[in-house]
């Protein structure tokens, strides 16, 4: 069968990896979260001093850019590729409040921008990739065969981000997880490189009021609508 390349791009949190997840198992394809790449950076300019307190030292980052290596190792258990920085396991590290809190900051930069596109678009040469992020089919992949755009209100959104943050066993308040979801979305969508807009063949996709299995079982019928035209 054809394989092609499904980009999926949205706001924070709109449950763009968890369908892009279950999309790429059922197909067969590698699945990249983009989000993941730019999060392990950030963890690594928190753990070398570039960014402390409100303070962040953007050229030192860029200076380091190099000693920064990112990678995905598949995990059999989880049926998903696991994000590591510098051959150590990220996946959890990353995904606290506090990365959150300053990761739209750091994808502002375009050296880093640049690096991670470059990684980013050798990862999905050979197509048979469902990749998630804020640029991918405007930037990454504009010549996608699927794109697809997410969004949500921001108050289901942050919802569904502090639910998850409780079960990892976070201790958060939701108001300070809604106040980042909208901080992130105003960072994304007006930075000058490749803000997050929709790409004007992608198809937006509103899941407030959509179940996971009716996501999916959407997001399918677009797939076979495209493989079979
Ligand atoms: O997808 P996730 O919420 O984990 O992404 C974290 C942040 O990384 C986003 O808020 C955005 O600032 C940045 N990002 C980006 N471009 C991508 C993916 C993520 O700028 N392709």
């Amino acid at each position: 069968m054809r394989k092609i390349t499904i980009a999926i791009d949205g706001f924070s949190s709109t449950g763009k990896s968890t369908v892009a997840k279950r999309l790429a198992k059922y197909l067969g394809y590698v699945y990249v979260d983009t989000g993941a790449m730019y999060r392990a950076v950030t963890l690594y300019a928190m753990q070398h001093g570039f960014i402390q307190a409100d303070c962040f030292d953007q050229e030192g980052l860029i200076s380091a850019l190099e000693e920064v290596k990112i990678s995905f190792k598949f995990n059999e258990d989880l049926g998903y590729a696991e994000v590591y920085l510098n051959g150590k396991n990220v996946e959890k590290a990353i995904r606290t409040l506090e990365v959150s809190q300053f990761v739209s900051q750091v994808a502002t930069v375009s050296e880093v921008r640049k690096q991670l596109v470059k990684q980013q678009q050798s990862l999905g040469q050979d197509k048979g990739v469902v990749m998630d992020g804020r640029d991918i089919g405007t930037v990454v992949f504009p010549d996608a065969e699927l794109k697809l755009f997410m969004t949500a209100s921001a108050e289901k959104r942050a919802q569904r981000r502090y639910d998850e943050l409780l079960e990892r066993g976070d201790d958060v308040a939701y108001e300070a997880v809604l106040k980042n979801v909208q901080t992130r979305d105003r960072i994304d969508s007006t930075r000058e490189d490749s803000p997050l807009m929709k790409a004007d063949d992608a198809i937006e996709v509103d899941n407030s009021n959509m179940s996971l299995d009716e996501q999916f079982e959407y997001i399918l019928r677009l797939y076979k609508d495209k493989i079979n035209n």
